[in-house]
C-alpha cells in the first residue's frame, strides 16, 4: 500500500455564519485541495490580504478549527478524529510559529523555560545534560549562540532573537511540518533575513516542509518554492514562486505585486488601475469581479476554474481560459522545474 502524504486537504471549505439567526454566511475558504509530501520538503507561501482565508487555512492545518466540508488528513488520518498516539504524534510533528514573538514568552521566566517545556512535556531527554545539549543544538540551528541566549529574560533580547527562539523551540520537537503565520511581520526589516534563513535551513538541513502564511509577497518571493495566492477564500493563482511573482497572470496578483515598491529603476509602480464596481454579481461569478480592471460580462455569471498558464503556473481567470488543472499538479510541476 502506498504511504499516504504527510498532509492532505481534500476539498476543504470553511463557512462562518453571522448576523441575526446566523442568516449571513461568510465563506472563509472555498474547496481548497492541497497535498504536502514528506519526501519533497518545500516552502509553500500562502499569500493574500487580510480576510483572504490564509489564516483560516493555517488554523485548519493545525487542527485549531474544523472544516465545514471536506477533510484535513495527516498521514492519511482525519485530523478531526485523531486520538491517542496518533494525536500526540500530530501535535509533535506539526508545529506553529506566529506573528508575535512576544506572545509566547512569560516575562517572569528566563527563555530557557520556553525551551525546557516541550522537552519535558514530550519526554525528549533522559537527563538534564541531554536537555541542555538539545537546547543548544536547536539554538545553533537557527543561528543563535546558546551562551548569549540561555539564562536571559525575554526583555533582554531583540524581536528577531525572540522569533528565532520560537523557531528553535519548534525544531526541538523534530517536526515534519511548520505553519509559520506572518513570522516576520512584527520584526525589524533588518532582522527579517535571519529569520527567513532559519526557515530555509529547516527545509534544507532538517527536511521540514513549511506553510509560510503572509500578506507580504516580497518575503514570499525570497523564501518560498511555491506560492498560492488566495482571494476571498479562493486560490486565484498558484505555482512556482519566482514565476508567479515575476510574471503574475491573475489581475489580483498583478494588483498585489504592483503595490510593492520594488527597488528596480525600470519597474513602474502603481501602474495597475484600481476599480470598484458593483459587486453584487460576484456572488455567483468570479469573486474578484468587483475590483477587477479586466472584468468581462461573463465573469459575473460563473466562477472560473484554475487554468494552467504554463507548466508550473495556473490562474483562476477567464483571461487564461484553457485546460483546467488541479492545484497539486501545478505544484508538482514546480518541483520538477526546480529539480531539473
Ligand atoms: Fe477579472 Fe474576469 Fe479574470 Fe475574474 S475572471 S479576474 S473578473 S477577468
Amino acid at each position: 500500500m502506498p504511504t499516504p502524504p504527510l498532509l492532505e486537504l481534500r476539498q476543504v471549505s470553511k463557512v462562518y455564519a453571522r448576523g441575526l439567526l446566523a442568516r449571513e454566511q461568510v465563506v472563509a475558504l472555498n474547496k481548497v485541495s492541497l497535498t504536502i509530501d514528506d519526501q519533497r520538503p518545500s516552502i509553500i507561501a500562502v499569500a493574500g490580504e487580510s480576510g483572504s482565508g490564509k489564516t483560516t487555512l493555517g488554523s485548519l492545518v493545525l487542527g485549531f478549527i474544523q472544516p465545514t466540508t471536506g477533510a484535513v488528513l495527516y498521514r492519511g488520518q482525519d485530523v478531526a478524529r485523531l486520538n491517542g498516539a496518533a494525536y500526540l504524534r500530530f501535535r509533535r510533528e506539526v508545529q506553529a510559529v506566529f506573528q508575535d514573538p512576544f506572545a509566547v514568552f512569560n516575562p517572569f521566566y528566563r527563555v530557557d523555560h520556553l525551551l525546557e517545556t516541550p522537552i519535558a512535556k514530550f519526554k525528549l531527554a533522559r537527563s538534564k545534560r541531554e536537555a541542555r545539549r538539545m537546547m543548544e543544538d536547536a539554538l545553533n540551528a537557527v543561528g543563535l549562540r546558546p551562551e548569549e541566549i540561555l539564562g536571559r529574560f525575554p526583555h533582554q533580547l531583540s524581536g528577531g532573537q525572540r522569533q528565532r527562539i520560537t523557531i528553535a523551540r519548534a525544531l526541538l520537537l523534530k517536526p515534519r511540518l511548520l505553519v509559520a503565520d506572518e513570522p516576520v511581520s512584527m520584526v525589524d526589516a533588518s532582522l527579517r533575513a535571519t529569520i527567513l534563513e532559519s526557515l530555509r535551513r529547516m527545509r534544507d538541513e532538517h527536511g521540514i516542509s513549511i506553510l509560510y502564511i503572509t500578506h507580504d509577497l516580497t518575503t514570499a518571493y525570497h523564501v518560498s518554492d511555491d506560492i498560492l495566492v488566495l482571494y476571498a477564500g479562493n486560490v486565484v493563482e498558484a505555482g512556482d514562486a519566482e514565476q508567479v511573482i515575476r510574471q503574475p497572470k491573475h489581475p489580483y496578483t498583478q494588483l498585489l505585486i504592483d503595490s510593492i515598491p520594488w527597488p528596480e529603476v525600470d519597474r513602474r509602480w502603481g501602474s495597475v488601475e484600481l476599480v470598484q464596481r458593483d459587486g453584487a454579481a460576484a456572488s455567483g461569478g468570479c469573486r474578484f469581479f468587483a475590483r477587477c480592471p479586466a472584468a468581462m460580462p461573463r465573469c459575473a455569471q460563473s466562477a472560473p476554474a484554475l487554468y494552467r498558464v504554463s507548466e508550473a503556473q495556473a490562474a483562476a481567470c477567464y483571461l487564461h481560459e484553457g485546460q483546467p488543472v488541479a492545484l497539486d499538479e501545478v505544484l508538482r510541476a514546480s518541483d520538477r522545474a526546480v529539480m531539473a
